[in-house]
């Protein structure tokens, strides 16, 4: 490894000179005992993807100690943490422009209301690594040399000492961070034994600022715990704490319009995820098998075992393996659910905003009017006892207008000017006064599906003669290849790196795990076996060079994004799981 002297050198002495220059300061550098600087790709040009660089810091110079890094929990907390100091050390030091393009500019992964496992930092006994990104100054394009001098061996080093190293940051304040994240682990940990699904802490602040923030609302009304729903535990740092415990089963959220439903409904989605301190939701935790469910008119579906909830469409279309270029409203629900059970899912959250009425419930005016054998769709008020009750799958979902599911529920809460009221006897009482004046449509038994294994012939990310392109345009569109995954409707992806890792995820499970004859949640827990041994380094298109932008998704969007794929072609229910996990045996043909 040579000096940084040595590489300040070059970078003066190839000043002035075409930009192509810049290759020979591809390596590492010593910047001090313990600290180095690796350039591990660099731009072709100032207006290409930026260089990659990364910084090393030996454990035994940066200081940090066991409570850092010793669980899985600690490494995602602390490294997060250390990623929002890099962030605001490189704002206070590194953000001048030098020159054209994106000359000049240091960039870092910035998390926002979530605490994600990332790339952007790694934490572990050994070092403490920031991979970061750099547009290499230019004038045109050729290359300022002093420019580039100044910024990677006198800002970066600033840069590095200032977040990396424990005595500079405040050890207290990581502290916390890392101790409110054990605490919210732990609470999701305890839901299935406390019978719940979902937890929201009294006292907690669930309206955004805005449609497009993220932040708290300012001066919002705080949640408040109704009585009968009250639960009560102690954290593992906290202690003590209080909230209303969503019980598994039947759950509906109800209330006038504006009085905030899809708030508490949103804020459930998002509690799959750990949040920062001062987010307002860090006390809200949902199971992580909870998935948003909802509408999506216009997708593709591709072989989904729709036949739960529709069947005898009016041109006979099979929908035990349904295919559509564009699903309905009410076929594209249906699916959205059946994909979810596929990859495990154990609760369904459905909003009424974004849900189709006729997947929803036929009432019993229609009933009479439209007879059963002229209405394909089972709705789903006749299978949401039965995913309970025989396939242990829960759900919560926001019902404003439709009192018929009183008699399907087995808690129902009330949410009155932002606050949540528990009127389970209530719904039942009026259920029971009424009667069941529509009929039950359902009926038969409940399957979660048959096996989809995908075709590697129908996910392509090349683009033009042996060119991969995979890149996340926004947080919720993927290019891949010469198609477009649209994400917008899959609304539990939070971060734009969560989404690039699921374009990086489908590359890698296509080069080894699909090929025709696996099914879709086995490669998907593959790569999970592998994210899980190896780090989410191993899904990096660099192979052992570690990008510093991506963010673990679930399973559940990766799948949501392979089921979008407009070129997804599938094969139901090919052969069995091989018991020695080989494959090509059972007259497969991947084709
Ligand atoms: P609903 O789904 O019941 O029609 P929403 O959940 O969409 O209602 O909420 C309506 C509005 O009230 C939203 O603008 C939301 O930000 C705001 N809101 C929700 N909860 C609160 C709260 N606790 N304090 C203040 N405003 C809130
Ligand atoms: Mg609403």
């Amino acid at each position: 490894m040579s000096d940084l002297k040595v590489l300040q050198k070059t970078l003066l002495a190839i000043d002035g000179r075409g930009y192509k220059a810049y290759q020979d300061i591809k390596g590492e550098y010593r910047v001090a005992p313990g600290i180095s600087l690796e350039i591990m790709s660099v731009q072709a040009d100032p207006f290409a993807a930026p260089s990659r660089l990364r910084a090393i810091v030996e454990q035994s110079v940066a200081g940090f100690e066991t409570g850092h890094f010793a669980s899985p929990g600690q490494r995602v907390a602390a490294a997060d943490y250390l990623t929002r100091e890099f962030a605001a050390a490189l704002d206070q030091i590194g953000m001048k422009r030098r020159g054209s393009g994106q000359s000049g500019l240091i960039n870092v992964d910035r998390p926002g209301q979530q605490v994600l496992e990332r790339t952007s930092v790694l934490m572990n006994q050994d070092r403490v690594e920031a991979r970061f990104t750099v547009g290499l100054p230019a004038a045109g394009r050729r290359v300022l040399g002093w420019q580039a001098a100044e910024l990677l061996c006198s800002d970066i080093p600033q840069i590095i000492r200032r977040s990396l190293l424990l005595p500079s940051i405040s050890p207290s304040a990581l502290q916390k961070h890392i101790a409110l994240y054990e605490d919210q682990e732990y609470l999701r940990s305890r839901l299935p034994e406390l019978g719940l699904v979902a937890f929201v802490a009294h006292g907690s602040c669930l309206p955004r600022a805005s449609g497009i923030s993220d932040l708290p609302l300012p001066g919002a009304i705080p949640f408040q715990v109704p009585e009968q729903l009250a639960v009560s535990l102690d954290l593992p740092h906290r202690g003590p704490v209080r909230g209303m415990g969503i019980p598994k089963g039947v759950t509906l959220i109800v209330g006038g319009g504006y009085h905030g439903k899809s708030t508490l409904l949103r804020a459930l989605e998002r509690g799959i995820y750990n949040h920062i301190a001062g987010d307002g939701r860090e006390l809200v935790i949902t199971t992580p098998g909870a998935v948003k469910i909802r509408a999506e008119d216009g997708r593709r579906v591709a072989g989904v075992d729709i036949s739960l909830f529709i069947n005898n469409l009016p041109q006979g279309q099979d929908t035990k393996a349904f295919n559509s270029e564009s699903a309905s409203g009410s076929t594209s629900q249906a699916a959205a659910i059946m994909e979810a059970l596929e990859m495990g899912a154990d609760c369904l959250l459905l909003d009424e905003d974004t849900s189709a009425t006729n997947f929803m419930i036929r009432d019993a005016r229609m009933q009479e009017l439209v007879a059963k054998n002229k209405e394909p769709i089972i709705p789903f008020i006749d299978r949401v006892r039965g995913l309970y009750q025989e396939l242990g799958v829960s759900t919560v979902m926001v019902v404003g207008g439709s009192g018929d599911y009183f008699a399907v529920a087995d808690t129902v809460i009330m949410m009155d000017c932002y606050q949540p009221y528990d009127v389970t006897a209530r719904a039942r009482a009026i259920a029971a006064k009424h009667g069941n004046d529509r009929q039950n449509e359902g009926g038969g038994p409940m399957t979660t599906g048959r096996r989809r294994c995908p075709l590697p012939s129908s996910i392509d990310p090349q683009r033009g003669r042996g060119k991969k392109k995979i890149r996340a345009r926004s947080s919720d569109a993927i290019q891949f290849g010469h198609s477009d995954i649209d994400l917008s409707a899959v609304e539990q992806i939070v971060d734009r790196s969560q989404t690039r890792a699921i374009g990086a995820v489908i590359d890698y499970c296509r080069q080894r795990y699909i090929d025709g004859c696996t099914d879709l949640r086995t490669v998907l827990q593959k790569v999970e076996s592998d994210i899980k041994q190896g780090g989410l380094d191993v899904i990096s298109p660099f192979g052992r060079q570690p990008v510093g932008d991506h963010a673990r998704p679930r399973l559940q969007e990766v799948a949501a994004a392979i089921n979008r794929l407009r070129t997804l072609r599938i094969r139901q229910d090919c052969g069995r799981e091989e018991p020695d996990g080989g494959h090509g045996d059972f007259g497969c043909d991947p084709g």
